[in-house]
Order: structure tokens, then C-alpha cells, then sequence
């Protein structure tokens, strides 16, 4: 094993709360060895921090690795049809995915749970960082989304030449078209024998498509029969839903995950605490779609609405005790992936929002951890847990601007007691492609 490393002369935030300065995190087989004021052990390798920050590595809690800049030219009629961009080739998607996931790594993420994947590449990329192809984050995979047919993901599919079908299932891209309950018991068990560990559903529109009271992208039973095949074979289940009728629906039949919820209410957030339901507001792609707090919301407009409830609701859930997880379709136009895009949603919630940067810091790292279900292994600066960290210059509860800027800013990505990326790093960073990477704003 690689010798031990002691971090001195640390300040803490431990994935629970901010613990002052002056602290020793000792590093051995991959694990936490020790947390506390002690001075560095005589065989340990010390490295004097400064008073630099060392936290748990961040999880992003929704996830699409190969999005490139999606977004309404690419709906419909735009570039010939592409609808989402998860349709083109799939060797040309899996370099954006793992490009997308040393990206993440380099800016301070190291647990990732997908929100869904086009061709199986979620499984396949957590296999090829397991193999040691390349170093990223722990990702849990999702499956394509479980479609019905004629949903709002099938619109731009009309000129589709590229469709699989198994089993009497329709595939193309990020979708799997399944209609009635055993077909879409079939999907379900398909996407998990494909290696995915949590299964994306539809179940309304909002939050970037139109939010219809009419619509339904699953009838009860089939969303029944998700829930059901998925967790009987050990999967999870999200969903993209908005309307406040379907996020109760889907919380009463045991989906995990509620993605969005742009309407998301009292009587959603009580269900959501019963049942321990997690809650990703994903409010960054909120913010760019709507009036996003600057000047008045317009009467009528879907995601002003959607961000104005944002502002009441999420205190409310972080006050109930909601398992909140930050996660963002990052990827969308404007919050391309890019070194330090991720935190831009901290800072919607800090700064929009007004919860304080240590609550949301927590949500990023204890919760996060909870949602990948690591959280007696990782997810806080502890003795015994792994060594899945990172080192902030300065104070990110202070001034949460400086995760943004990785490149400046992170001096050690480790993982596994590793360090795999940072200013420490013991490779060299990675190139990225500059048509990939979209610079922050
Ligand atoms: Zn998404």
C-alpha cells in the first residue's frame, strides 16, 4: 500500500458541519485514519495544508454524462430531428460521457447518481473506471427513460433510423418505448440486466417540456408495475415529475427519487419524509429557464412559477428533514460540462435561495452520500470511512464562489485514499476538448 499521508494544519467540514481549523486527517489504506488536532505520525507523509479546507467529495445526485449542449434548436425539426443529441453515435457519446466524468472529478465530484443514459453507457463507464481505463467518480448507472409510446420523448423520434427492438420494446437513443404493464415490466428488466442499478421514469411533463393537468406519460398500473419489477430485482426508481397530484402518485408507490417537482407542495413534502423519499430540485436549470429571481415573473409562464415555488418549498422540505441532493441536467445549454459547473447550483440555492452554505454543503455530501447508498462507508470526514475527499484553497461555507473555479481552487481530489486530481495530483490533469467544455459563466 501507498505510505500514509497526514493533511495537517486543516480547517474541517466534515459533511455534517463546518469544525474550525487546526486539524490533522490522517490517510491510511485508503481509509480515514484518523481525525483530530494531533500532529502528524512520524511514518506518515505530511503535508501541511495551510489552513486550506478538507471536505468529503461532492455527489451530483442527477446526472446525464453524454448531454452536449442540448437544448431547443436541437428539439423537433432543428439539425435534422435530433431531439436530445442522445441518438448519435454511441462511440461519439461515450468519449462525451467520459470526458463529462473527469470533468466531474476535477471539480470536486466524487459519487455520481445518473438521472439516465443513452446505449448503456452509465454501466459502461462505471466498468471502464473500475477497470482503471480512467480515474473518475463513483457513478451508480440509470437506464434509458421508460417511455410510453407517443410521449413527449417520442415527438422528434418520426425520422428515427436507428431503433432496436428487443422483446417487442422499442429503443432509440435514451428512451425505451413500452406500453402496458407487461411490457413495461419487460423494459424495467431489460434496463436492469443492462446494468442499470436505478430506473429513469416520465410521469408528467414541466420543468423544460410543457406541464399539461391532462397528461399522463404512464397510467397508474404501468407506474405500479415500474416501481414493482424494478425493486424486485434490488433497483430504484426516479421520476421527472412536476404536477403536485403526480409527485403524491408516485411517492404512494414507492418511487425513490423525485426529480424536479417543480410543484412540489407541503402535502408532496410530508409524503416525501414518510416514505423517505429524495428530493433533487435541480434549480440551476430552474433558474436559466426562468426569470431565475431578476426582475417580475411572468403571469402564466410555467418555470417562473416553478422557481417562485422553489423559493417557499425548499425551505420548507430542508426543514422537514427531506433527504435533499443537489444534481442538475448539466449538459443543457448554458450549464455545459464544464470544470466548476456543478457548483453553480450550490450557489442557486445559497444565494437565490438563502440556504446557508454549510446545509447545502451537507446536502452535496452526507446526503448525497445516503442517496448512493455508500453513506456508512463515505460521504463524511470520519475514522474508518473512505478516503473519498478533497482540499479547498480557502473557505468554500465562507465563500462558496470557489468551487466553481476548480482549477484554481482544488488542491487534491483523492479517492480511495488516492489523490487523483488537484493541484497534489500525482498525474497530470487532463486535457479536455474546448467544443466540449463550455466555460462558465
Ligand atoms: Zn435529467
Amino acid at each position: 500500500m501507498a505510505e500514509p499521508i497526514a493533511f495537517t494544519n486543516a480547517q474541517l467540514f466534515d459533511g455534517e458541519a463546518a469544525r474550525g481549523a487546526g486539524y490533522t486527517i490522517l490517510i491510511a489504506d485508503g481509509r480515514i485514519a484518523g481525525v483530530g488536532r494531533d500532529p502528524a505520525p512520524s511514518h506518515a507523509r505530511a503535508v501541511d495544508l495551510g489552513g486550506a479546507t478538507l471536505m468529503p467529495g461532492m455527489t451530483v445526485g442527477h446526472w446525464h454524462g453524454e448531454f452536449l449542449d442540448i437544448g431547443p434548436p436541437r428539439f423537433g425539426a432543428g439539425r435534422g430531428g435530433i431531439f436530445l443529441g442522445t441518438e448519435e453515435p454511441p462511440a461519439l457519446l461515450a468519449l462525451a460521457a467520459a470526458t463529462s466524468l473527469q470533468i466531474a472529478l476535477r471539480s470536486g465530484i466524487t459519487r455520481i447518481v445518473s438521472g439516465s443514459c443513452s446505449n448503456d453507457l452509465d454501466w459502461q463507464m462505471k466498468v471502464a473506471i473500475e477497470r482503471g481505463m480512467f480515474d473518475g467518480p463513483m457513478l451508480v448507472p440509470c437506464s434509458r427513460h421508460v417511455v410510453t409510446t407517443g410521449d413527449y420523448e417520442d415527438r422528434g423520434h418520426w425520422w428515427a433510423n436507428d431503433v432496436q427492438m428487443m422483446g417487442g420494446v422499442r429503443r432509440i437513443g435514451g428512451n425505451v418505448f413500452a406500453d402496458g404493464p407487461e411490457q413495461i415490466a419487460k423494459a424495467v428488466r431489460q434496463e436492469i440486466l443492462r446494468g442499470a442499478e436505478v430506473i429513469k421514469i416520465l410521469p408528467t411533463g414541466g420543468h423544460g417540456f410543457d406541464l399539461l393537468p391532462t397528461y399522463r406519460g404512464l397510467s397508474h398500473a404501468e407506474l405500479e408495475v415500474v416501481v414493482r419489477t424494478a425493486h424486485e430485482r434490488g433497483a430504484r426508481v426516479r421520476a421527472h415529475t412536476n404536477s403536485s397530484a403526480s409527485i403524491r402518485e408516485c411517492i404512494a408507490v414507492g418511487v425513490d427519487i423525485i426529480d424536479h417537482a417543480d410543484e412540489i407542495d407541503e402535502d408532496c413534502i410530508a409524503a416525501m419524509v414518510q416514505a423517505g423519499t429524495t428530493w433533487i430540485p435541480s434549480l440551476l436549470f430552474t433558474k436559466l429557464a426562468s426569470y431565475g429571481g431578476a426582475g417580475e415573473a411572468r403571469a402564466g409562464h410555467q418555470m417562473d412559477a416553478a422557481w417562485d415555488n422553489a423559493r417557499i418549498m425548499l425551505h420548507k422540505a430542508d426543514a422537514a428533514g427531506v433527504n435533499i441532493v443537489p444534481g442538475d441536467d448539466f449538459g443543457a445549454q448554458g450549464m455545459g460540462h464544464a470544470p466548476g459547473v456543478y457548483a453553480r447550483e450550490l450557489l442557486v440555492y445559497i444565494e437565490d435561495m438563502g440556504i446557508s452554505a454549510e446545509r447545502v454543503l451537507r446536502w452535496a455530501t452526507r446526503n448525497g452520500a445516503r442517496l448512493t447508498r455508500t453513506a456508512a462507508t463515505e460521504g463524511l470526514i470520519l475514522e474508518g470511512m473512505e478516503a473519498n475527499l478533497i482540499v479547498v484553497d480557502g473557505d468554500p461555507i465562507a465563500t462558496p464562489g470557489i468551487l466553481t473555479e476548480p482549477d484554481r481552487h482544488l488542491r487534491v481530489v483523492m479517492l480511495g485514499g488516492r489523490i487523483v486530481s488537484g493541484g497534489l495530483s500525482e498525474r497530470p490533469t487532463p486535457q479536455f476538448a474546448p467544443n466540449i467544455s463550455q466555460a462558465a459563466e
